[in-house]
């Protein structure tokens, strides 16, 4: 509930009570039709009171909904966008090993690193070697 809001509960808080004691004068004066009146003007403004109330809340809640909704929306599409970063980023590629100097031939396999497709690389460290040539040298 903000600062207006809150004056208007006050205000129409202030001005039910006010009837409300302006009422009662005029039934103690037995002016029962003013009294009455003045009696309908208090529940008017004590329901005015309560709306105001219930209208803020709503809209409290609502903005709240819509944040939650927003930061949902957000965090989906960036979960996403991940997703397809890692479809098509390579996950797996053939590492082959690095020609010897004075060779231009991988041991691995044989062929030359021009050979190569965008996604396959050249390694010196032997363990990371993947190119299946390495396992056909290996049991051979
Ligand atoms: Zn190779």
């Amino acid at each position: 509930m903000n600062n207006i809001e809150r004056a208007r509960m006050v205000g129409l808080t202030l001005t039910g009570l006010l009837l409300l004691a302006v009422a009662c004068v005029y039934a103690q004066s037995a002016v029962w039709p003013v009294a009455a009146l003045l009696g309908v003007g208090t529940i008017v403004c004590a329901d005015a009171a309560l709306n105001v109330q219930e209208k803020a809340r709503e809209l409290h809640a609502a903005t709240h909904r819509d944040l939650a909704t927003d930061w949902a929306e957000v965090q989906a599409s960036v979960r996403a966008a991940l997703a397809d970063e890692m479809v098509f980023a390579p996950t797996s590629t053939t590492v082959h090993a690095c020609p010897p100097d004075g060779s231009g031939l991988m041991p691995c396999c044989g062929r030359t690193p021009f050979e190569l497709g965008a996604l396959e690389r050249l390694t010196e460290h032997g363990p990371a070697v993947t190119c299946p040539g390495t396992q056909e040298d290996d049991r051979a």
